[in-house]
């Protein structure tokens, strides 16, 4: 260690203040528990906002980053690499997709992809054909680019001119869709399952439905699988259970277990408009993100693990409508596979915070998703005895939540 003594407080003195954490300064983890620089214990449901599918420490990833980080750290793209290249065979071989693109964020597989559809759209189409279509309240990075076409108008303001041609229409509405869908429309960006917006899926026949118009009008697809890629929602992508195949699929967050990587996933046709020197990265297909990524797509796409998706997840739903019996906190549980949100019911309308607080207060990490909804996206491979023991722990902070609001009243 050093002689450098820092705590929660340091961060308020010395960091740029965009976020606000939690109390306490995790410092370990393993598997599903993370312990806190007091030596607390807490049950893991939040993933690392959906990252580490495989949990922490996990045994067969700590071995690949010691091997590769033995070997070659990053060599830049003047350069290839075999561990990038197993990567996108991989990939390749597990999706729709004939080529890879890889960056170090789920934005930047955006940025890579939006981009892409642009100059696609450009080179085959003519200069008109420039407008994105994206969906209220969706969610698809921070770059000011994606902030731009993300579907929640706060996180673009107040920062100037933003990038011109789009359009946001409300989710789920394909009858709007099909209206603004035009020979003019360059993309149209969907997550299947919305994560930041409030965990909510896409219905079958909306993805449909922008399927057909895209084909009808030339537009590309584009799945922004950035949250609920990787087996999240029970297969590989959710495109894969919806039966929808996009042209273009961004993924990251749980690509790396944590490890910064993301990649755009696309077919030969629509890869060969990005020629050389149209679109690059420095960092993008290092051997050591790309070593690890190759590693989590090999065991996340066994069919064994993805069964054991399904089962945590029906696990999480029950206990969640066991402790709604009891305190009528929830209006809704909804999501696919380990992606699941929970609404509040009116009587504690925009209280997700207070809970996560409270669940905090009892050793639990969670998330939330807006205001008025709780979120779990745990590790894949979570052990059975941490999620019960978890929702012993979330049932009495609830208990608690509860216990204030009935005192209120
Ligand atoms: C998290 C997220 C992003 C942004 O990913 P970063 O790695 O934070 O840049 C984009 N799209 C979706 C759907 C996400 O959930």
């Amino acid at each position: 260690m050093t002689d450098i003594n820092v705590n929660r407080g340091t961060f308020d003195e010395v960091m740029v203040p965009v976020f606000a954490p939690a109390s306490f300064v995790p410092d370990r983890g393993r598997g599903s528990r993370v312990w806190d620089t007091e030596g607390r214990d807490y049950v893991d449901f939040a993933g690392g906002i959906a990252v580490t599918a495989l949990g922490h420490g996990h045994p067969e990833l700590l071995k690949v980053l010691h091997e590769q980080g033995d070997k070659l750290w990053h060599i830049g793209n003047g350069y290839t690499n075999e561990p990038v290249l197993r990567l996108a065979k991989r990939l390749t071989d597990l999706t729709f997709a004939d080529r890879a693109f890889f960056a170090n964020s789920g934005a930047e597989a955006n940025e890579a992809a939006l981009k892409l559809a642009r100059r696609y759209a450009i080179d085959k189409f003519g200069p008109e054909k420039i407008e994105i279509i994206s969906f209220t309240q969706s969610f698809h990075g921070r770059t000011f680019f994606t902030v731009s076409v993300g579907g929640q108008p706060k996180y673009a303001e107040g920062f100037g001119p933003q990038p011109q041609g789009i359009r946001h229409l409300p989710y789920n509405d394909l009858a709007q869709a099909l209206d603004a869908i035009s020979d003019k429309t360059c993309a149209v960006i969907v997550e299947p399952v919305q994560g930041e917006g409030g965990v909510l899926p896409a219905d079958p026949a909306f993805l449909k439905g922008l399927r057909e118009a895209c084909d009808k009008h030339g537009a590309l697809l584009i799945f922004d699988e950035v949250q609920t890629g990787v087996g999240r929602t029970g297969t590989l992508y959710a495109y894969m259970q919806y039966g929808v195949t996009p042209d273009i699929l961004t993924t990251a967050k749980a690509l790396g277990n944590g490890f910064p990587i993301g990649a755009m996933l696309t077919t030969d046709a629509i890869a060969q408009h990005f020629k050389v020197g149209v679109h690059g990265t420095t960092y993008g297909g290092n051997p050591l993100g790309a070593s690890i990524a190759e590693k989590v797509v090999e065991l996340i796409s066994d069919p064994k693990l993805l069964e054991g998706v399904s089962v945590r997840g029906a696990a999480i739903r029950a206990h969640l409508e066991r402790i709604n019996e009891r305190f009528g906190m929830f209006r809704e549980v909804r999501g696919r596979g380990l992606l699941i949100g929970a609404e509040l019911a009116d009587a504690y309308k925009d209280r997700a915070k207070d809970v996560l607080n409270a669940a905090a207060a009892n050793g639990v990490i969670m998330l939330i998703a807006g205001p008025n909804v709780i979120r779990f996206a745990p590790s894949l491979i979570m052990p059975m005895a941490d999620l019960d023991e978890g929702f012993a722990r979330i049932e009495k902070a609830i208990e608690q939540v509860a216990g204030a609001a009935a005192v209120a009243r």
